[in-house]
This record gives structure tokens, C-alpha cells and sequence, in this order.
């Protein structure tokens, strides 16, 4: 039976509902906090700050990370920059109400209202936070902090370092955390991959991991675990998230009870360094900045082979500034991509293959010349430049788009808990202010406002009630049931001893995934889809080769851990994008479009986040939070 979910919105008006919410937050005393242990794994942007923020505040915190050290989280790869409503200069006309419209709306009403309110209402004091830490944004001449214009937006609030913001910003963290490291109030517990939960009469009371060195499996119990484990994109197997990004924490919690929420709403990134070769395991993105300054084009004439540099100016098409004149080439990311694609599917795109589109810096070199381009997108341009063998300022990069984020991600209401009591979940691994498309720079936002401001707060009603002793007889029964679960998992596929190495399943999977749940879905595609996984499913069960040593570093196993999971999560991607009968955001069902082929939305039968429950041996069941808007109507979205 599927019900309506509760989010806990505050009562009363949304507007500076998180202030006074933080006013009636219990108190817990010191000597309670010490006694209350916290896991958080992730060691990630959003993980990092929490951890750091938790035992500022007292409470005792392991950090769980399968990196060698946090700073080496996907975070680091962060390009462009965060966004925040904060007034710079006299004249700025940004302010929390346009930052919460733009990301709604970016969103396609998809996203809970009121968590973007927060969310637009905390991003001043992030970036205050970020400086008072050492954090180096960009300033001007005079000393003040720059800006810059991100897609989806009409003002500049974008706040960066160079093309190296994650970088910076996870620095910030990572010096925060090691100051409580010293202090001896943050265990750090790297290389350790999280496989199982401990669940205690349905409550979350700790996690088990395996010690990617020498194989063992650990219990660490707590009274509440942060899950801050990023974003599912690898899914797709190629795409812009580092190698070892993976979905097996947040897959292992929602088998347990925690539902998933919009799996299939993945954001496809309209500028990343085209597939080179066949036996490439990752693609690289080409920020969303460079669209600031780099015109995007592609010959009016198709299977046009020249050199770019022989296509004269009215032989080109423009096509954003042609179809989206006020917002040009800084549409959002969802338009982005899909009109490029279009195109290429008609024949004009560019490179060996035709699947690439131009992003030229020409214009803007002429017209400020190449020592500023230079010093604005130095890093960006090296990479492309290492990794193509191509100079972008003498000649236009080739861009497509490539899986990147995921919106979807574990439910959690407006305390960033999941259906799972005790389980926290933080930043891109749940699903709360980005909707249906994630407006560019918000995600270092979502992930810095829930690690520094959000979870560290909520988090104490929670423990104020569950301040009791975690060790008895059933939670040692509840220990041994995860490790028995967990141990029998990993000799089911040691035994399998087939033939068939890991990755090629998972580039089966990526390539059933892109073409079925990609840029575009259709009905008859997504069943396709559903039933293709299914034999790859059962092909992997019966003939993945893993490695029997399992007392030492094992990479294979890992990976056919995290590949089980993944095959598991998209046949629930393809179920999900199969049920949503509009289009919206990033999700385009062409069975769903306008007669200028936009997106077509179902505010009627739609405006809900889709949570589903896992139900061993039987299909998920659906459960709906219904989304409403009392501070903006929902409109159309355009962006003409
Ligand atoms: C190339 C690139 C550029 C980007 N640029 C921007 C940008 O300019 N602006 C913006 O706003 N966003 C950007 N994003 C998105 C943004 O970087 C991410 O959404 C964000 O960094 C995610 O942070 P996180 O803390 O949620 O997770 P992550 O940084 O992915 O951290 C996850 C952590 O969880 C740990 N972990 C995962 N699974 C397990 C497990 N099973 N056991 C133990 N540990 C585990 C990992 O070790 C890691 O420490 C970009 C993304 C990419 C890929």
C-alpha cells in the first residue's frame, strides 16, 4: 500500500521558518554530547563539514571514507563555483528571494519549496563561513569578492576560485576537520567502505565496513550515522564523477527501509570533453563557466567537415542565442544538452563522429583579450589542452554532454532524516532542493549549507530522545546479523568464479543506461531497458570473475560490490522514469513535449516527489510527498 509522506515542514510561513525552528532546538548538555556517538560516512564536502561542525559542538565522531584521505573526496573536482544571495557591492541586485525563485524554478517545481527557502537563506553566511576559514575566492581590483554568471540564472552570484572552487572550498573543510582530529573529538577512519547497516528494531545504530587493506569486516556502532556519500552518476559508467564514485551506501540503507527518491532524475552536463576511445573509464567536464564567455555553435550545414576556422560567420548557427535570446548561451543545463543532442542526432554535429558541438572563446579574446580569458579559465583550458592535444585559444573546444549529477537520492524530510530513524543523509546523496534539474553551482551550496549549517542542527532532536546506552544484548544480536549478511554477500560472488571481468558488465550496464535513460526516455525505450538489465543481471550472477583472496586489497571485489548494486539501482531508475508520464527538467519524455519541442509538464497529476520502498522479492512500491508552492506559483519554464 503506498501513502503520502510527511516532510515535517515547519508550521506557519516558510519564510524564515529555519530561524525560528534553530530557536526551539533542545538543549543537550556537554556531558550528554560526549556520551553520544556519531558516525558520519563520507568524507566529501558535506560530510567533512559535519563532522567538523559535530565536534565543535561537543559530540564524539568517526569519520568513515574509503579514500586515503578526505581531501581526496569527489569534491575536489569541483569547478565552477557556489552560488549564494549575498550583496557585494551597492549596486548587486541578487538577493535570497531570486536565488530561491532561480532554483526552483531551475528545478521545474520538482524541489520542496521550503528547503529551498533554507537553502537561499543560509548561502550568505556559507560564503562567510568559507572566507573566515581562508578560503581564496576571487576578488577585484579593490579587495571585494568577484562573482560570476552561471546557466539558469540572470545575475552574476556565482562565487569561485579560479576553475579550482571544490578544490578550495573541501580544503577549508578538510582544515576544520584535522583541528578537531587533533583534538581528539574526530576519529578518522579511512579506506574503509561502508556495506551494511546495523538496524535495531528499524532504527539505524551503526554501519559495517570493509578495511580495503586487509580485507576485515568492522562494526562501528552509533546513536546516529551521517550518510554523506555523494552522488550515483557512475550508474552510467562514463561520466564526470571520479572512478570510484558509487551508490552502494545509499542502495545498502534503502534496502534496509530508506526510500529512494527520483532515481531517474539524473542531470546530464552540456559541456565535457567528448568520448576519446573505447577503453576510456571516465569523462571530463569543461566547466559551466567557460559558457560565460564561449559562444556555442555548430555549421548551418550538415556533415559539414571543415575546419572551424574555414566557416565563416554566417555559415554558423548560434543555436542557444538563436532559440533562447535573453538567456542565450546560459540556459540551463537540461535545455543545454538536449538541444544539443538534437542536433547531432539531425547530422550537424562536429568532430570524427559527429557528436560534439563547438564552444569558442574567439569573440571573447578579441574583445578582452587573451591575457584576461587566460587568467579567468587558465586551469580549464591547460586540461583541455592536455587532454585533447588542442589549444582553445587559437581554436574552439568540442563539447557534449555527459552524465554528472544526480538529483534523486535517499528521501530525507526537512531534518535531513531518512525514512530510517537515526540515518541522516546529507548533500548529493539526497534528494531535497534541485528537483528535477540541479541550477549550476547550487550542488556545493546544498552540500556546505546541510554539512556546516543544517544537519548539525536538526540532528539534536533526534538525539535529545535517544540519549540511552548503545551497547545490550540485541544490539550485539543486531551486529552479528549485519556481519553475517555482509560476509555472506561477498562469498556469493567470490563463488561465482566465472569468467567475465567486472568492468565489462559495468560498461553494458553504462551503455544500456545512456541510451535508455538518458538525455532522452521514451515508454518503449525504459521497458527495453527494464528487461536488457534483467539479463544482465543474471549474466553477472552467473559469470563475474572476482579474485578469491579476500585478507588483502581486493579492487575487483569492490567493484563488483559497487556493479551489484548499480544493477539493482537502475532497474529502480528505469522503473521510476517509466512512472513519471510528463517531462520535466532533465527528465524529457519525448512522448511529453510541447510543439516547439520543450518540455511538457503535468502539475495536475506530477507535482509530488516519487519515494519508493524496497520490498524483498517484489516490485517497489511508490510513495508520494506532494509538493506545494505558497510563495511561488508554479509557471512555465522558459528561458526565451
Ligand atoms: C567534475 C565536476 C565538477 C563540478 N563542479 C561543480 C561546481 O562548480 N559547482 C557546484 O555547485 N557543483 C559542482 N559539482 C557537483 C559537486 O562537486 C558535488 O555534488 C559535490 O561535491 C558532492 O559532495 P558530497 O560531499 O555530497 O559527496 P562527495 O564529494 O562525492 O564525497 C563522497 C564521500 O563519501 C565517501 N564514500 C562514498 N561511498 C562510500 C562508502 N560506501 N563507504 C565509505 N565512504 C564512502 C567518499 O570516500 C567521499 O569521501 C561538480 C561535479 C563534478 C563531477
Amino acid at each position: 500500500m503506498s501513502y503520502f509522506l510527511d516532510p515535517c515542514i515547519p508550521l506557519g510561513n516558510i519564510d524564515g521558518a529555519w530561524e525560528r525552528i534553530q530557536k526551539s532546538l533542545p538543549y543537550i548538555s556537554l556531558g550528554n554530547k560526549n556520551k553520544l556517538q556519531i558516525v558520519v560516512v563520507g568524507g566529501g564536502l558535506a560530510g567533512a563539514s559535519a563532522a567538523a561542525t559535530l565536534a565543535e559542538q561537543g559530540f564524539p565522531v568517526k569519520l568513515i571514507t574509503y579514500n586515503d584521505s578526505p581531501r581526496r573526496a569527489h569534491s575536489v573536482a569541483a569547478q565552477g563555483g557556489i552560488n549564494a544571495a549575498k550583496k557585494i557591492r551597492e549596486d548587486d541586485c541578487d538577493g535570497v528571494n531570486e536565488l530561491f525563485v532561480d532554483t526552483v524554478r531551475g528545478g521545474d517545481f520538482r524541489a520542496r519549496e521550503a528547503s529551498c527557502r533554507r537553502l537561499a537563506e543560509i548561502s550568505s553566511s556559507i560564503i562567510d563561513q568559507c572566507v573566515n576559514q581562508g578560503v581564496p575566492f576571487a576578488r577585484d581590483y579593490d579587495g571585494l569578492l568577484s562573482t560570476r554568471r552561471f546557466g539558469g540564472a540572470l545575475v552574476s552570484r556565482t562565487f569561485y576560485a579560479r576553475g579550482q572552487t571544490g578544490q578550495q572550498l573541501l580544503y577549508g573543510a578538510y582544515q576544520s576537520l584535522m583541528r578537531q582530529v587533533g583534538s581528539r573529538r574526530v576519529e578518522l577512519l579511512p579506506r574503509r567502505d561502508v556495506i551494511e547497516f546495523i538496524n535495531l528494531n528499524g532504527v539505524i545504530r551503526g554501519v559495517v565496513t570493509r578495511n580495503l587493506l586487509n580485507g576485515q569486516l568492522e562494526v562501528f556502532q552509533a546513536h546516529a550515522v551521517i550518510l554523506a556519500t555523494g552522488g550515483y552518476s557512475n550508474v552510467y559508467f562514463l561520466s564526470t564523477n571520479s572512478i570510484k564514485s558509487n551508490a552502494s551506501a545509499v542502495w545498502r540503507a534503502h534496502k534496509q527501509g530508506a526510500f529512494f527518491a527520483n532515481p531517474s532524475l539524473t542531470q546530464i552536463h552540456p559541456t565535457c570533453i567528448p568520448v576519446g576511445g573505447e577503453y576510456q573509464s571516465k569523462l571530463t567536464l569543461m566547466s559551466e563557466s567557460l559558457r560565460n564567455d564561449g559562444r556555442i555553435w555548430l555549421p548551418r550545414r550538415s556533415h559539414d567537415i571543415r575546419d572551424p576556422s574555414e566557416i565563416s560567420e554566417s555559415e554558423r548557427d548560434y543555436f542557444l542565442e538563436r532559440l533562447y535570446p535573453s538567456y542565450g548561451n546560459l540556459v540551463p543545463r537540461d535545455v543545454a544538452s538536449r538541444r544539443a543532442k538534437e542536433l547531432c542526432d539531425q547530422g550537424f554535429g562536429v568532430g570524427n563522429d559527429g557528436r560534439s558541438v563547438y564552444l569558442d572563446l574567439r569573440d571573447a579574446i578579441q574583445k578582452k583579450g587573451a591575457q584576461e580569458i587566460k587568467a579567468k579559465y587558465g586551469n580549464l583550458i591547460e586540461m583541455y589542452e592536455r587532454i585533447v592535444g588542442e589549444d582553445p585559444m587559437t581554436m574552439p573546444m568540442r563539447i557534449y554532454p555527459a552524465p554528472h549529477y544526480t538529483m534523486g537520492g535517499l528521501w530525507v524530510d526537512y531534518n535531513l532524516m531518512s525514512t530510517l530513524p537515526g540515518l541522516f543523509v546529507l548533500g548529493e546523496a539526497n534528494c531535497t532542493v534541485h528537483g528535477a534539474n540541479r541550477l549550476g553551482a547550487n550542488a556545493l551550496l546544498q552540500c556546505l549549507a546541510d554539512g556546516y549549517f543544517i544537519g548539525p542542527c536538526s540532528i539534536h532532536s533526534w538525539l535529545e530522545g535517544h540519549t540511552f546506552s548503545i551497547s545490550s544484548h540485541e544490539m550485539d544480536q543486531a551486529c552479528q546479523d549485519a556481519l553475517e549478511n555482509t560476509k555472506k554477500r561477498i562469498d556469493d560472488l567470490i563463488n561465482v568464479q566465472g569468467e567475465i571481468p567486472v568492468d565489462i558488465f559495468h560498461r553494458a550496464l553504462g551503455e544500456i543506461m545512456i541510451n535508455r535513460c538518458g538525455i532522452t526516455r521514451n515508454e518503449s525505450g525504459l521497458l527495453a531497458g527494464l528487461e536488457e538489465i534483467k539479463l544482465l543481471k543474471q549474466k553477472f550472477h552467473h559469470q563475474v570473475r572476482i579474485p578469491i583472496e579476500i585478507n588483502c586489497p581486493n579492487p575487483e571485489l569492490e567493484k563488483a560490490l559497487r556493479v551489484a548494486d548499480f544493477l539493482e539501482l537502475a532497474q529502480l531508475m528505469l522503473s521510476d522514469a517509466l512512472s513519471r508520464k510528463e517531462s520535466c527538467g532533465a527528465h524529457f519524455r519525448e512522448e511529453y513535449q510541447t510543439p516547439e519541442g520543450e518540455t511538457m509538464r503535468d502539475d495536475e497529476n506530477y507535482a509530488h516527489i516519487a519515494a519508493w520502498e524496497y520490498v524483498p522479492g517484489s516490485e517497489p512500491i511508490k510513495h508520494l510527498e506532494n509538493l506545494s508552492f505558497s510563495l511561488l506559483k508554479p509557471n512555465k519554464r522558459s528561458y526565451q
